[in-house]
């Protein structure tokens, strides 16, 4: 029996798997891709499904990420319309919101600057008289509202047309497939998976492990084993409650700690999230705790009074893991940045995506290929994916 042979072997069919299959594919490479249960089963179906900059890492200094992803986002608005919006956000600031009028000025002016200072991009402050538009949002306390925009999506359809190009430009999906081992060779690795109880093998120059969560339980099947980094999971749960908010996004400052929620719509309801609670235990166990379910509950209710009474049903919830570098401290003052760990500094046999963000995975992609780019023989690209238009599918 002949074995398969690829450039490049993906596992994982999230966003990252779905990117990097997509690169692999336009830059000329055979590409196949594993995924163990369904495209977007992991993280890339339970984010915020924002695309965004994240106006809060702008707190912490992480500019380059910022405007990295401010940059995707201008990219994914032009060639994926059907699937990322633009959409107002409100920020409200109470007497008590620890970030001050002035500060999230700043922080807005910074964000529009880093977006390009294009017109898209303004912000500005919603007058006092049209505060009672705002899905009746609790008007107790609350001193000014800033608006600006950015922009949301459906994660899970995201990755599914990322995935969709990336087969119409050649590449390989088995799925459900679940990686079994890799063996590293001088030359490449032997990739062992199975279908339905059955082994299969391939060789290839170079395998990504996308395995979001699962990254390090994937480097554990490599032989021999690489360099990896040690990662604490972090669970974000979200909740969906009956009601659409109408007017745009809501980005609040939870009462208990102060960590930033947001509420917005989606699929006719309101979408709520996210919370930051470590993990441990297997990524396919995660589920909402009630704590956390609570916690969103009461955020959602301290700014839109008609959430209070607590007799809303909760429609749905669900928990999504971050995979942070370990250290001590709280998750929420870790970096943020992905990190890519190559298994040898020249011609990398195996290359590892910790972390990352939706909103840029196509970058990541590209920088992932450019890293590949030194195992492999030169290929001629058929496409660029920063003119690849996504469709729905
Ligand atoms: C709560 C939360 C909110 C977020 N919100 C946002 C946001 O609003 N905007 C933003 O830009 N980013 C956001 N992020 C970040 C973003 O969602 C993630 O970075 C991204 O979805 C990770 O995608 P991934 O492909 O790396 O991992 P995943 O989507 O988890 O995919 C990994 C895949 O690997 C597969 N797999 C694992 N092991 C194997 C194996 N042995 N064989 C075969 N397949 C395997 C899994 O089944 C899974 O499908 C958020 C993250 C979290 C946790």
């Amino acid at each position: 029996m002949s074995t398969e042979r690829f450039d490049v072997v993906v596992i994982g069919g999230g966003i990252h798997g779905a990117g990097v299959a997509q690169a692999a594919a336009a830059g000329g490479y055979s590409v196949l891709i594993l995924e163990q249960t369904a495209l977007a089963a992991g993280t890339s179906s339970r984010s915020s499904k924002l695309i965004h900059g994240g106006l809060r890492y702008l707190e912490g200094g992480h500019f380059n990420l910022v405007r990295e992803c401010l940059h995707e986002r201008a990219l994914l608005l032009k060639l994926a319309p059907d699937l990322v919006q633009l959409r107002p956000f409100y920020l409200p600031v109470y007497r008590d919101t620890r970030r001050r009028p002035w500060k999230i000025r700043l922080g807005l002016s910074l964000y529009a600057l880093l977006a390009g200072g294009d017109k898209i991009s303004r912000f500005h402050t919603v007058p006092r008289q049209h505060w009672d538009r705002l899905d009746g949002l609790n008007g107790e306390g609350l001193a000014a509202v800033f608006c600006y925009p950015d922009a949301q999506t459906d994660d899970a359809a995201l990755t599914r047309a990322v995935m969709h190009s990336a087969q119409s430009l050649g590449a390989a999906l088995r799925m459900p497939a679940r990686l079994q081992q890799v063996e590293r060779h001088g030359q490449g690795a032997i990739v062992h998976y199975q279908i339905e109880q059955r082994s299969h093998q391939c060789e290839c120059l170079a395998v990504v492990n996308a395995a979001g969560p699962w990254v390090n339980d994937v480097l554990n099947r490599v032989a021999p084993a690489p360099p990896r980094i040690d990662i604490d999971l972090v669970q974000g749960t979200h909740i969906v409650v009956p009601g659409a908010l109408t007017q745009g996004i809501y980005y609040v400052e939870a009462p208990r700690d102060h960590r930033a929620v947001f509420a917005m719509p989606w699929r006719g309801n309101t979408l709520v999230g996210t919370t930051e609670t470590m993990y441990q235990g297997d990524p396919a166990q995660v589920t909402p705790l009630p704590g956390e379910i609570a916690y969103l509950r009461e955020t959602l209710a301290h700014y839109f009074p008609r959430y209070r009474g607590g007799s809303d049903a909760v429609l749905d919830a669900f928990a999504g893991l971050r995979v942070l570098p370990a250290l001590t401290g709280t998750p929420f003052g870790r970096s943020r940045e992905t990190i890519l760990l190559p298994d040898q500094a020249d011609k990398p046999r195996i290359l590892t995506i910790y972390g990352g963000k939706l909103t840029a995975y196509r970058a990541t992609a590209a920088e992932v290929i450019k890293r590949l780019r030194t195992s492999h023989p030169a290929r001629e690209p058929i496409a660029t994916t920063e003119s690849l238009p996504l469709k729905a599918v």
